[in-house]
């Protein structure tokens, strides 16, 4: 094996990871948000992150995803170190690699369900037209359609985080993070909301970890990971 390979050992007969952390940790002041964090996540799999308030699931996302660096540790995507890049590649990476779903969309308010959607693919150089066909036909697939042109403050909640589900999906990511996504929405929209988001990435073969402090749609998700002071408690599939 060359010295300087960058693909990761793995027990024969397991597909390979798409997304993998090493050693992750990373600190504020004394704070150990991250204190050595091992995470795989494979293609097509949904994983839930959960644990208490503060336990470091954000800034996990925010590591993985290059949004943050860490102190120490590394990142592979597609067996690619990804954690040593610079500021420029890490944010290509970003705009087409990986997608985002935070807890209140995050949506432009300026711009339409449409444009926010197609926003991704219009800042990675595709023509207007064919950004704003790919962003309606999710939109469509989402529950959205005739609610294309209107802005963010004139959706509901639940449809306001289609809308970012359909952003988040539309230049066809490979790893998507979702931030509780579901945690400004009531119970049965929360639980709507994370089955829409799952179908849609489980059609586009993306890989989705999502944060969750509700338990009930933590079971909903196949995979799980539960996460306290910056450690990984414990590794499952779903109950
Ligand atoms: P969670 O998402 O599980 O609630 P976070 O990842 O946001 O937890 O935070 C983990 C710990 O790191 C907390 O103690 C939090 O206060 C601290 N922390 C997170 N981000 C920052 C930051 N930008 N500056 C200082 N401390 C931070
Ligand atoms: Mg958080």
């Amino acid at each position: 094996m060359h010295p300087h390979t960058t693909d990761l050992p793995r027990p024969a007969g397991t597909a390979a990871p798409v997304l993998s952390g090493r050693g992750l940790a990373k600190r504020y002041g004394d704070q150990h948000a991250l204190a050595g964090v091992d995470i795989d996540v494979r293609a097509g799999d949904a994983v839930a992150i959960v644990g208490p308030s503060g336990s470091g699931k954000t800034t996990l996302l925010h590591v993985l995803a290059g949004i943050v660096r860490a102190d120490a540790g590394a990142i592979h995507l597609g067996g690619t170190r990804i954690d040593q890049l610079g500021e420029t590649r890490r944010s290509e990476l970003r705009r087409t690699e990986f997608g985002f779903v935070f807890q209140s969309g995050m949506l432009v308010a300026e711009l339409t369900a449409e444009e926010n959607a197609a926003l991704p693919l219009l800042l990675g150089g595709a023509s207007r037209r064919a950004a704003l066909t790919a962003a309606r036909e999710w939109l469509d697939r989402l529950g959205l359609r005739g609610k294309e042109r209107r802005r963010p403050g004139e959706l509901s909640g639940g449809e306001a985080q289609r809308v970012a589900i359909a952003r988040s999906l539309a230049h066809r990511p490979k790893v998507i993070f979702a931030d509780e996504p579901t945690g400004a929405l009531d119970s049965r929209t929360g639980r709507d909301t994370m089955g829409a988001l799952l179908a849609a990435a489980a059609e586009t073969g993306a890989a989705v970890l999502v944060v969750t402090h509700d338990r009930e749609l933590a079971d909903s998700v196949p995979s799980r990971v539960a996460i306290r002071d910056g450690r990984i408690d414990t590794v499952g599939a779903a109950a």
